[in-house]
Order: structure tokens, then C-alpha cells, then sequence
């Protein structure tokens, strides 16, 4: 039976780190870490993702704001916003929430947001970073993913993993972090051919396809780190993209849905709101 990799622990070790960091940079500046988050209509999802951000930003000490907005916001006017958020000292991390109506252009916002309080890592300038390996913001489900897997010990080094998702958000990124690690990466999509076979070769597998439980026990190999990244409401649970009772039976180590990959999202989200606030104060 697979080791089950508990998002949730790590996220809250994570948070204790934090907040004692916190307590500290209080004491000295008398400020603390503000964090921006935009979110235009009503959609559920987005809704419940973006309560959650308040609520954690809010216990951790942070300065929170959230920005509710109607769905017929222009992108003038959102546009309008983030530029005075870029501009506002109590502010260090701007994230609008995604995905945005269908009359706003994604890119626009993105590129928008001044990329040294760019917490999601979204920014092309925080991309290209990452991509040659300089300091940045990394988004936060990959680094999430990763301090996952460093959390059980294990060591990427010369390991194959598999990448099931080419996403900018999540399947790229966790690629390249992967690399960094000096694993021998795979990145697998809709058009790969023999899945199952690809999968079934990985010491590592990360699974960000948005398809509910499409991982089956045996396209995964013994003894696998098995990170399911996916989140699926299926019959009123909760799902991942991995089938969990027979990926159990096979892998080393498995995360599970819920409680794995959603709650070290927002940590690593709180993680680079204090990296900017340090970087914007000078106290790094
Ligand atoms: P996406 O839809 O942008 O990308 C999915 C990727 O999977 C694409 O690259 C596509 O080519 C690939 N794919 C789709 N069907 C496939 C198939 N049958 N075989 C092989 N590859 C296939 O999704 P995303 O934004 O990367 O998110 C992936 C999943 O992770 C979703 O379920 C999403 O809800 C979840 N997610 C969770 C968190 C979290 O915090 N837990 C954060 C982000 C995304």
C-alpha cells in the first residue's frame, strides 16, 4: 500500500515556517506582507478558490484584499486596477484570479501585473526566469508538487518522471522543475500515443490532464511517487485525475484528492507573497 503523501501536513508545516518569519519581519518593520487578489463574476469554483486565499491570508497575518468585480467588468477598468495595486506599497503579491470572462484577454492582465508582485509566477518575466534558472516566482501548484516530493525525502536525481499535462500552469513548469532536479523528464498530452506505456516507465509521475481518474493502478509502475494534481467533482466527491483505490495498491508514494496538491497551492502562494514583501523592503 502506497505511502500517502499528505498535501495538507506539508502545506501546514509550510504555514508554521511562515508565520514564525512573519512574527520576526513584524518585529523589525512594523509591516507586514499585502496581498491583492482580483476576481470578476461569480463563478463557484473560482469563488470558493479565492475565499480560501483570503481566509489564509487572514490567519497568517497578512494584509488581505480581495476585489470583487462584476462579470461585465472592461478590461479597461480591470486594467485600471492593477495598475493602482502595482503602484500601492501595502501591496507585495497581485493575483487575478483565472479563468477570466471570455471580453477580457488573459495575456493582457498577465503582462499588466508588475512582475516583481507577480505571486503566481504567471508573468512572462517570471517564466523566462524559471526557465534559465534564475530567482523568481514560481507558480504555485509546480512548487507545490515539488516540495511534495522533497518532503518525503525522495531524490529526482537520474530518475525518470513522467509529466501527464503541458499546461503553462502546471504541466510545463513542474517539467522544467523537474529538469532542474536533474530528472530525466517525459511530458505526455492528448496527442501522446500509448499512455498507459509511457506511464508505466515512470519512477515519478505528476498527473495534470483534467481527466477524472484516467490514471488507472496498472499504467503505474511499483513502488512510483505518484503526485494527482487533477480536481474533479464527480457525484458530489471530490476526485483526482489518478484512479486512487488501485494506484494505492501499486505506487511507493501517493497524493491524495482531496488534501494532496489544493492545499500546498495557496501555501506557496503565501510563500511568494513573503518573498515579495521581503524583496520589496529589502530584507532579503
Ligand atoms: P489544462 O486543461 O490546461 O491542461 C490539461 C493538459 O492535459 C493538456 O496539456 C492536455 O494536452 C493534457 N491532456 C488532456 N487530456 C489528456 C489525455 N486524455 N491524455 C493525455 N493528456 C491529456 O489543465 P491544467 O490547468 O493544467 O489542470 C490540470 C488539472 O489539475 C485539472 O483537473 C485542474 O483542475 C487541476 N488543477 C489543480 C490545482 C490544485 O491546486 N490542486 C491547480 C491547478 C490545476
Amino acid at each position: 500500500m502506497a505511502e500517502l503523501i499528505k498535501g495538507k501536513e506539508v502545506a501546514a508545516r509550510i504555514r508554521e515556517e511562515i508565520a514564525s518569519e512573519l512574527e520576526e519581519l513584524k518585529g523589525k518593520t512594523g509591516k507586514a506582507p499585502g496581498l491583492a487578489v482580483v476576481l470578476l463574476g461569480e463563478d463557484p469554483a473560482s469563488q470558493t478558490y479565492v475565499n480560501n486565499k483570503e481566509k489564509t491570508s487572514k490567519k497568517l497575518g497578512f494584509h488581505s484584499e480581495v476585489h470583487r468585480l462584476p462579470e461585465s467588468t472592461s478590461q479597461e477598468e480591470l486594467l485600471k486596477l492593477v495598475d493602482q495595486l502595482n503602484h500601492d506599497d501595502n501591496i507585495h503579491g497581485i493575483l487575478v484570479q483565472l479563468p477570466l470572462p471570455e471580453h477580457i484577454e488573459d495575456e493582457a492582465i498577465i503582462h499588466a501585473i508588475a512582475a516583481e508582485k507577480d505571486v503566481d509566477g504567471f508573468h512572462p518575466v517570471n517564466v523566462g526566469k524559471m526557465m534559465i534558472g534564475e530567482k523568481c516566482y514560481i507558480p504555485c501548484t509546480p512548487h507545490g508538487v515539488i516540495k511534495m516530493i522533497e518532503h518525503v525525502g525522495y531524490d529526482l536525481k537520474g530518475k525518470n518522471a513522467v509529466v501527464v499535462g503541458r499546461s503553462n500552469i502546471v504541466g510545463k513548469p513542474v517539467s522544467l522543475l523537474l529538469l532542474e532536479r536533474h530528472a530525466t523528464v517525459t511530458i505526455c498530452h492528448s496527442k501522446t500515443q500509448d499512455l498507459p506505456g509511457v506511464c508505466s516507465n515512470a519512477d515519478v509521475l505528476i498527473v495534470a490532464a483534467g481527466q477524472p481518474e484516467m490514471v488507472k493502478g496498472d499504467w503505474i509502475k511499483p513502488g512510483a511517487v505518484v503526485i494527482d494534481v487533477g480536481i474533479h467533482r464527480v457525484d458530489d466527491k471530490l476526485k483526482g485525475d489518478v484512479e486512487f483505490e488501485s494506484a494505492e495498491k501499486v505506487a511507493g508514494y501517493l497524493s491524495p484528492v482531496p488534501g494532496g496538491v489544493g492545499p500546498m497551492t495557496i501555501t506557496m502562494l503565501m510563500h511568494n507573497t513573503m518573498q515579495a514583501f521581503k524583496q520589496l523592503n529589502g530584507l532579503e
